[in-house]
């Protein structure tokens, strides 16, 4: 180990003062302590250098180190470093952005609330759901339906539409007015026929079953993230829309990983041509040079917002939407993506890197690898006829891969019914390089065989 000692210090007061996210004492023997990053890659204090396979945490989509993005912070901190965005104030940089991510998401959509990441997006559109039925008389509409394997962040209510055991079983009860289904996911599907129709149709009985007069909306990733990026088959999409407008059920897109150019296309339910009521945003809106995210609304939903007496209004709320600096980077992180044409690289090259995981199919540990645009996902089993899960294998992969140089993402098999095999994700930067992405493919053959 060729720490410097001054690492051994941060190590002890890490390890005495703080609290990580997921934390788990026994991770934070030796962490690894990240100095310095640039393009698709990461440094840590031991000078040695990583492949950033997920993108930090499936945001930093133009890569690491722009110069652009720190100018637009600095510049803005210098103007106008912070102001309220609360009613009759407001501020330039988040009008623009606004107005910008209204013209790029799908075309019903008409206006911008703000948050600062992704659970509190999802909290909000809760909101935004039950506040639109109560608006139109219809105060009993409050359930929300989401699908299991879900992941929509950690918040209370967040969680609860979280469909992850891990993630709930310290922190129960979960809140009541929640309720999950089964996710489209063909290679694990049970049921009889076209899993699409299938999954489609089980939201519609759940529906029934609470009666269609409780249900506010539906949440749904239009592609499944950390579930273990599980794309649905094209019939979903359009099946769920007609059973959302049957029984007047809102869809709430939770694009917080699929937004911004992740999946080839600037908003993931672009692939099925169908049309959220509401969508939440984060991670790649700034690629995570600073914390942003929010929720976008349809015409409709924004109409009735405006539309409200000021016993009804919208009292809800946070410090920080609007932020000016945040928004100031989110429009010049927008200005790369569209500049560079990084949408268009995501689905080239994201074809070109699922092309080359496909190849690692003969080994026999490889039950699937499936992915749209830059996000990537190979299921390991023990067998690749029973699809029985692999015990631990996941773990020994990752474990061979970090030492190979590359860091990314395990959804574990044991976090999620039913059961199913450890899944590898992959999310790196829509910008990386042709050889990187060729060396991931690379790295991860190396250690599925090491681990198997
Ligand atoms: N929704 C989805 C689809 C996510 O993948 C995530 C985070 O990974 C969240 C919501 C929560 O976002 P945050 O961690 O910013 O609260």
């Amino acid at each position: 180990n060729d720490r410097v000692p001054a690492d051994d210090v941060l190590v002890t007061a890490d390890q005495r003062h703080m609290i990580h996210p997921l934390h788990f004492a026994a991770d934070h023997a030796s962490p690894k302590i990240f100095t310095a990053a640039r393009g698709s890659m990461l440094r840590t204090s031991d000078g040695r250098e990583y492949i950033d396979g997920l993108s930090g945490l499936w945001n930093v989509h133009i890569g690491h180190g722009r110069r652009e993005l720190a100018e637009a912070a600095a510049t803005q901190m210098q103007t106008l470093d912070y102001a309220s965005a609360y009613a009759g104030y407001s501020n330039a940089p988040a009008i623009r952005l606004a107005e910008r991510l209204v013209g790029l998401a799908y075309d019903n959509m008409a206006a911008a609330y703000f948050t600062t990441g992704g659970a509190e997006s999802n909290e909000s559109a809760f909101k935004f759901a039950r506040y639109h039925w109560k608006r139109l008389g219809r105060p009993d509409k409050v359930k929300i339906i989401s699908r299991r394997y879900a992941y929509h962040g950690v918040t209370m209510a967040a969680m609860s539409a979280t469909s992850l055991p891990n993630y709930q079983t310290m922190f129960g009860p979960m809140v009541p007015e929640f309720l999950q289904v089964a996710p489209p996911y063909p290679y694990r599907w049970t049921g009889n026929g076209d899993p699409g129709i299938g999954a489609a149709d089980a939201v519609e009985e759940a529906i029934l079953a609470a009666g269609a007069g409780t249900v506010a909306a539906v949440i749904a990733e239009p592609v499944m993230g950390s579930g273990g990026v599980i794309v649905p088959p094209d019939t979903y999409w359009p099946r769920l829309r007609q059973v959302c407008d049957r029984h007047d059920v809102l869809i709430i897109a939770d694009e917080v990983i699929t937004g911004f150019g992740r999946t080839g296309t600037w908003f993931g339910l672009t692939h099925w041509g169908v049309q959220p009521d509401l969508m939440s945003f984060a991670k790649g809106v700034t690629s995570g040079y600073l914390p942003l995210g929010g929720v976008i609304v349809s015409k409709a939903m924004h109409d009735v917002i405006q539309s409200a007496p000021a016993s009804e209004k919208f009292m809800h709320a946070a410090t920080y939407s609007g932020h000016p600096v945040c928004c100031a980077v989110a429009l010049a992180n927008l200005d790369i993506l569209e500049n560079e044409g990084l949408v268009e690289r995501a689905r080239v090259q994201g074809d070109r890197f699922r092309a080359g995981l496909e190849t690692l199919r003969s080994l026999p540990a490889v039950g699937e690898v499936r992915g749209i645009g830059m996000l990537a996902a190979v299921e390991l089993v023990a067998d690749q006829a029973s699809k029985a899960p692999a015990k631990g294998l996941g773990a020994r992969v990752m474990a061979a891969a970090t030492e190979r140089g590359l860091i990314t993402r395990l959804r574990g098999a044991a976090d999620g019914p039913p059961a199913s095999g450890d899944t590898i994700c992959f999310a790196p930067p829509l910008s990386t390089p042709e050889a990187t992405l060729d060396r991931i493919v690379q790295i991860i053959g190396e250690s599925i065989q090491a681990a198997s």
